[in-house]
């Protein structure tokens, strides 16, 4: 079997579209235009980059954004005022604290304090209550596009085995509350579980969450099963320079699955559109008007 590919870098300017004609509406309708703002503290390399990526997609949606670097000796007591400032100015209606924080912030107080209507990320405890229990919430974007592809290739979910490895609070545990939503039969696995692989092979749905390069292999996938695959991990390459790979072995995966997702240009692309997704829904949502049905089709 060779493995249909998931091709998020389509699937995520097909979304992105969307959200750029919801905004024009928007503005032309009702004279409203999304506005998001990202606060990065520190200079971390990565953090950097995915900022800067924001806020480019930010301005091409026709959306305001607005950046907020602050220096990596912030104290939590400015970083905080800083959110206090962005949950009352009315032209933001998306608050993004890009993570991870210097070591002397917590993280958890900053999140929420973060107005949970603005809360774009979906990480305030408020929102993750109310996915818990399955009522409208702001959904973390990286599973949400976890999500979105899933039921575009699949169509329903409802009955399928869905084995997800890895149990963090941005990726593993929001997306099994999705899953289960959407009545999927949910196991979360993580560095404890026994027998990984055999709890993998039983599944009709694999999302590889981990964080360890390669780690899923092809004999660990029933055949025809959908993988998603949302490791980032800089490996090096065979020519001494740095390449991203997945948590998966896509070489071998790929000729057992289904359906795949490739690293890169599959999660990573979708996350940052589910972003400008919640920002233009936070805006729906503040004025009481339609929100956007989001999908892929
Ligand atoms: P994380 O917070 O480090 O969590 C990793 C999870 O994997 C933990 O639950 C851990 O178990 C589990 N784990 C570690 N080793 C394992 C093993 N040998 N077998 C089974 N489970 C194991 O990571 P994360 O933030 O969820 O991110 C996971 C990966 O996704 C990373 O590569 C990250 O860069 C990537 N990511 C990508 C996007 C995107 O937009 N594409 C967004 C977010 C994250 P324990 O809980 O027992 O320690």
């Amino acid at each position: 079997m060779v493995a249909q590919i998931l091709d998020g870098k389509l699937f995520s300017k097909k979304l992105r579209d969307q959200v750029a004609k919801h905004v024009t509406v928007l503005e032309k309708e009702h004279k409203v235009t999304p506005g998001l703002a990202v606060v990065l503290v520190g200079e971390d390399p990565a953090s950097q980059v995915y900022v800067r990526s924001k806020g480019k997609q930010t301005i091409e949606a026709g959306m305001k954004s607005y950046e907020h670097k602050l220096n990596e000796n912030t104290s939590e007591e400015d970083l905080l005022a800083l959110v206090n400032q962005l949950n009352d100015d009315d032209d933001v209606h998306g608050i993004l604290v890009q993570l991870p924080l210097p070591k002397h912030i917590n993280e958890d107080s900053i999140i929420n304090s973060i107005n949970p209507e603005k809360d774009v990320d979906g990480f305030h405890i408020s929102n993750v209550g109310l996915l818990a229990t399955g009522q409208k919430s702001m959904v973390p974007c990286t599973p949400l596009g976890c999500l979105l592809m899933l039921k575009e290739f699949h169509g329903s979910l409802a009955g399928k085995d869905a084995v997800i490895i890895g149990r963090s609070n941005i990726v593993g545990k929001p997306m099994a509350q999705l899953l289960l939503n959407e009545s999927c039969t949910v196991t979360v696995t993580h560095s404890r579980t026994k027998n990984l692989e055999e709890v993998v092979g039983r599944a009709d749905i694999v999302v590889a969450a981990v964080g360890r390069a390669e780690m899923v292999k092809g004999d660990w996938i029933k055949s025809g099963a959908t993988l998603i695959d949302v490791g980032i991990n800089r490996v090096e390459g065979s020519d001494g320079g740095k390449r991203l790979v997945g948590d998966a072995e896509f070489s071998s995966c790929s000729k057992v699955a289904g359906a795949i997702t490739p690293v890169p240009g599959g999660v990573g692309p979708m996350t940052i559109a589910c972003l400008l997704a919640n920002t233009l829904v936070a805006c729906c949502r503040k004025y009481h008007l339609k929100e956007p049905d989001i999908n892929l089709n």
